[in-house]
This record gives structure tokens, sequence and C-alpha cells, in this order.
């Protein structure tokens, strides 16, 4: 096959993606089968191509404060939504800087990459971050990365904290480098059992629109979610949902912020508009995406979030049968969003990926970090189907199979089982 390295922007959906490196699959669909960015329906991309508009002009209004009105359903809350122009890490920052002075001490699960990484952006704004993790290693990796958060840690020691000098805790809802959706109510119930004012903070970027998230019901402080995964959207906004203590805390916080402050958003955002320049086009996107999520004959949020579950139950049973572990080892809190595949010893998960890529045009995610090599993900999220999901469990097991990795059975037989047997909504 020829190299090339041409650039094709701007494209239709349905022909090949941009900038090929390669060109090894002149015709059909790249699977892009990792947990997000997820594919984005044609339908929203569509609305994206309409014109932009004055973002200071009376159309602009309506659309503003549909989307905002519109992520309030999503993150099921009454309180204020905030709409950032940036990508997840932005929202991450801005959770923070909102609602801390510098030096504050602040407890981070490790559940993962996701969370391992905040905890270094929370480090570098000049935070006291304390890491708590499940102790202990579990097949060769830690532990903690094969789990959900425990919650009984995050209340002992808070217990300990007996002068309240940990101002906030974060933790990560669906950690999409492992594949564990952590139970958030258990948490707030952690910090209400040791009677610790901590500020809860959680990132749902990767969870939000595919598993059920209860901002108000779970007792929240800042959510923080991104557009590039159940939202279906491509990457470029992302959000924080307040509650009124957060709010309150965001009065006396000292962390420098300028872009990210929430006072001036709250008050512009009452009328539909922004203080700066909004992504007009992502949010057309944004309001048709909720347009798709909310649609009644489709069944809505609660349809959405059963079809995700779905999708991650037909995924197992592939894993399973392939006699392969599931990264996540707790199933109560197995990812409806994404499966974390481990291969076997000595089989480097990445070239497996490799294989997949190059051989039947499906992007599967990579390993991260303390996991890099030891799995792959498949993403099961978004603008899905049972016969793209099919469709990628069968280039996962073509893929294991060329690169020498003994199975012992059809994963794509055990899927097509569930899917047939099990019927979506
Ligand atoms: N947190 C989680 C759970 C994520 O999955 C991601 C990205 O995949 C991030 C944070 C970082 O977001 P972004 O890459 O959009 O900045």
């Amino acid at each position: 096959m020829q190299k090339s390295a041409i650039s094709t922007l701007p494209y239709p959906s349905h022909e090949r993606r941009p900038m090929l490196t390669t060109n090894f699959h002149p015709t059909g669909r790249h699977y892009l089968q990792i947990p997000g960015p997820s594919p984005v329906p044609d339908r929203v991309l569509r609305a994206m191509s309409l014109p932009t508009i004055d973002h200071r002009g009376p159309e602009f209004a309506q659309l503003g404060l549909k989307v905002l009105a519109d992520m309030q359903k999503v993150f099921q809350t009454k309180h204020p939504v905030m709409i950032y122009a940036a990508s997840g890490t932005g929202a991450w920052e801005a959770a923070l800087v909102n609602t801390l002075s510098p030096g504050d001490h602040v407890l981070m699960y490790e559940s993962g990459h996701f969370a391992f990484l905040w905890n270094k952006l929370a480090t570098r704004l000049g935070l006291k971050a304390e890491t708590i993790a499940h102790p202990g290693m579990d097949n060769g990796v830690p532990a903690s990365w094969r789990r959900g958060v425990q919650a009984h840690l995050i209340e002992e020691r808070l217990k300990a904290d007996t002068g309240h000098s940990i101002k906030a805790v974060c933790v990560v809802h669906n950690e999409t480098s492992t594949g564990a959706t952590s139970n958030i109510a258990a948490v707030r119930q952690a910090i209400d059992a040791a009677k610790h004012p901590a500020l809860l903070l959680v990132d749902t970027i990767s969870g939000l629109a595919s598993a059920d998230y209860r901002h108000d019901d779970w007792g929240v402080d800042v959510s923080i979610s991104g557009s590039q995964k159940g939202l279906m959207l491509p990457p470029g906004i992302s959000f924080n949902a307040l509650s009124p203590k957060a709010i309150e805390a965001s009065k006396t916080a000292k962390l420098s912020k300028a872009f990210w402050a929430w006072d001036e958003m709250i008050e512009m955002n009452k009328n539909g508009y922004w203080p700066s320049t909004p992504n007009t086009n992502l949010l057309y996107g944004l309001s048709e995406a909720c347009d798709m999520i909310f649609n009644p004959a489709h069944g809505g949020l609660p349809a959405t979030f059963a079809r995700h579950l779905r999708w991650a139950e037909g995924t197992r049973a592939a894993v399973n049968s392939w006699g392969l572990q599931i990264q996540c080892a707790e199933p109560a809190v197995y990812s409806p969003i994404l499966t974390g595949v481990m291969t076997p010893e000595g089989v480097d998960a990445d070239a497996v990926r490799k294989i997949i890529y190059e051989r039947f045009d499906c992007s599967l995610g990579t390993g991260l970090g303390k996991v890099k090599g030891r799995m792959f993900r498949i993403g099961h999220l978004g603008d899905c189907n049972d016969l793209t999901l099919i469709a990628a469990i069968s280039a996962c097991e073509m893929g294991l199979k060329l690169a020498g990795v003994k199975l012992a059975g059809s994963g794509v037989q055990s899927a097509m089982d569930y899917f047939s047997s099990h019927k979506g909504n």
C-alpha cells in the first residue's frame, strides 16, 4: 500500500477520516470504538454546519437558554451549569480554582489514570493533593485501578481529619482508563457519616449522558463533564454543574481565575449569553444531541442509560468467552461506557490494537499510564448499536488471534447470542 499524507478537510461523515497517513482502507467507515471522542451522529454534524450567528444577538440568547436548560436536565440538577469552550481538563481546573484557595488540602481518590491526572493538575495549581487508593496489586496492576472508589476508605480518612483541614474530596465517576463506574451516592454518604464539611467534586467527563448521574440527589457540589463522550459531540465543550454550597465557596476561594470564574458566567447566562465568545456551532450540536437524547419516542434519558448497560453486558459476554480478564474486577461497578480487556501476560495490548487498526480499520482505546500495554479498551457509548459493537468485537477477535492469543471460545458468537436474546429499547 502506498503512503499518503493528505488532508481532505472538510469532509462529509460518510467519507474517510481526514489526514490519513496510510491508505490501507479506501472504502467504508472507520470504527471509532474508543471511549471518547465517540462517533458524532450525522444529525449533529448537520446541525453544526449551520451558519455561525452573532453571539450577542437575539437568536443566540434562545440557543443559550435552551442548552443551559438542557444541561440541567442531563446533570439532573436545578442549579446553574457552566458551559466552557474548553476540553474536560479545563473544567477540572475550573472546579478547583472556583472553590479552593492556594495550599488547600484536597483528598483525591486514585481510581485510575484520569484521577491521577486530575491530582497532578491540582498539585500544579498549588493545592495540597493527598492521594487515597485501594492498597496492593492485582494481576500486576494497582488494585485501585481495577475497582471503583471505596467509599469506606474516604469515610475513615475524613473521620481522622478532626480539624477539618480537608476542603474537598475529588473522585472520578466513570474512570475511562479502567472501565469502573463508582458509586457516587456512597461517597456522599461517607462524607456525611464522617460529619465532614468537605466539598464533593466529581468528574463525570465520560459518565454523563451514558450512565445515570444525579447531581442534586447525590449531593455533589461540582460535577465536571465534557462534550466528546455520551453527548456525542466533538471535543471542545466542557461543563461544571454547581451546588449552592459550591457557589457560596466560590465567593471566598482565592486561587487565581479569570476565564474560569463562575460569577460573571452565572450573571450573563441568566439571559442566555456568555462573558466571552462561546463555541456557537458546537452549541448547535449540543442542542441537537440533547433533543436526540431526550426524545420521548426513544425513551429519553432512562432508555439511554439502559442502552449503555445492555451494550456493556454484550461486550462482557464476548470478553468472558475469549477467556480474557475484564480489567474491572468488581462486577457491581462495571462501566456501561467501556470495557477494559486485559491481554495475557507477555502479550502487548498495543501490538494487538495496532493489528486491529491496520487490518480492520477499527480504533480501540490504548492502556493508559500504569496499565499501558496490559489492556485495551472497547468503547460502547453514544452513537452505537448492536451491529457496530458486533463488528468491533469481531475486529478484536480476529486481531487477538492474529497476535497469537489463544482464545477459549468465540466472543462474537456470545455477543450475537446476548444481543439476539435480549431485546433493546
Ligand atoms: N477525565 C476523564 C474521566 C476523561 O475520560 C478525560 C478524557 O478522556 C478527562 C478527564 C480529560 O478530558 P479532556 O481530554 O477532554 O481534557
